[in-house]
């Protein structure tokens, strides 16, 4: 099967009638770089930066973070690599760190919320990534915002980054900025943030989670496809069209992008781009090369109407086996 996908490696990820996406990875190892360009990703849409920190004995210093960064840049060719900060806190447990104990974790203190009370950690990291890009396309974005504050201050650490590194005569460069709408309270005051913003990516792991207040690693609630609810995608329509009419970039990052059965929808929606476990890269691809772009939009149009998961679900199997 996977050999039979390699026929659309090098095709134009776009539609029969010209509807382009750009296909990019989520990536949690540097040793999964290398099969990113096997599959023809478009860079890296998520590099998810704690995975760094997982099985370190002490924190990456700037230098070996920075290291870490230019090697990830340099097996890119030239594509970008999206580096979100890191989102430590919840499930992600990190030895080298110190996490207090929390009665809800997911909703305590994780993600930005982390780094902006550990601001010489965020910092660190900042100053490694600017002189990372340096050497090579970089994005830089920030997870779990939930409120404009949060931005304001990241971007005045960033701003001390900055001072540091001119100070200390380090070369670096400008990067693109962008969040990770992944709580219902970024989605519903984004038009606040995007003035801020280069670029957006939704996270709808989490948005799912904090929006159906339903646990993304309780096995009994992680049925079917909770973020294909009507409540999630009202969310993520409305992301959208927040977004394209700031002419903000708008991605999809979230473990349903690698369906790709919901290709369909996701492209419909008026997604731009989608960072994707490589591994199913050239089945979802295959998806976009082999359909019409008008028809996806009619097809989410009709799940709009839906009001429930399993009615979502149904048009979706539906849409799949007639166009397959
Ligand atoms: C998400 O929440 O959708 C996401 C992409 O990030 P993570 O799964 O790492 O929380
Ligand atoms: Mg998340």
């Amino acid at each position: 099967h996977q050999q039979a996908l390699m026929a659309f490696k090098d095709l134009p990820c776009q539609t029969i009638d010209g509807r382009a996406i750009i296909l990019r990875a989520n990536v949690g190892n540097l040793n999964e770089i290398s099969h990113l360009m096997e599959v023809g990703a478009q860079g890296i849409g998520l590099f998810r930066t704690e995975f760094l920190l997982m099985n370190a004995k002490a924190m990456p210093d700037e230098d070996q973070q920075y290291k870490l960064y230019c090697d990830a840049i340099h097996t890119l060719n030239g594509q970008p690599l999206t580096i979100r900060t890191f989102d430590v806190g919840a499930d992600k447990e990190i030895p080298c760190l110190k996490q207090n104990n929390e009665d809800n974790p997911a909703l305590g203190v994780r993600g930005i919320r982390y780094s902006l009370l550990h601001q010489n950690m965020f910092i660190t990291q900042v100053k490694a990534i600017l002189r990372a890009a340096n050497t090579g396309s970089v994005r830089l974005m920030f997870p779990m915002i939930s409120k404009l504050e949060e931005l304001q201050q990241a971007f005045a650490l960033i701003e001390q980054a900055k001072t540091q590194l001119i100070e200390q005569q380090q070369k670096f460069a400008e990067v693109e900025y962008g969040i990770v709408v992944e709580t219902p309270a970024a989605a519903l005051t984004l038009d606040a943030m995007l003035p801020y913003l280069h670029f957006v990516s939704i996270g709808s792991n989490d948005l799912t989670q904090y929006t159906l207040a339903a646990d993304r690693s309780n096995t009994q609630l992680a049925h079917s496809y909770p973020t294909l609810s009507p409540a999630v995608l009202k969310l993520v329509a409305m992301i959208i069209a927040q977004c394209k009419q700031a002419g903000v970039k708008v991605c999809l990052c979230g473990e349903i992008g690698g369906d790709e059965t919901v290709l369909p929808l996701l492209m419909g929606m008026g997604l731009d781009e989608l960072s994707i476990n490589p591994n199913h890269l050239l089945a979802v691809k295959s998806q976009v090369v082999k359909g019409q772009y008008s028809q996806f939009v009619e097809h989410a149009a009709h799940i709009n109407q839906l009001n429930t998961i399993s009615a979502i679900d149904e048009a979706i199997k539906q849409f799949s086996l007639v166009n397959n």
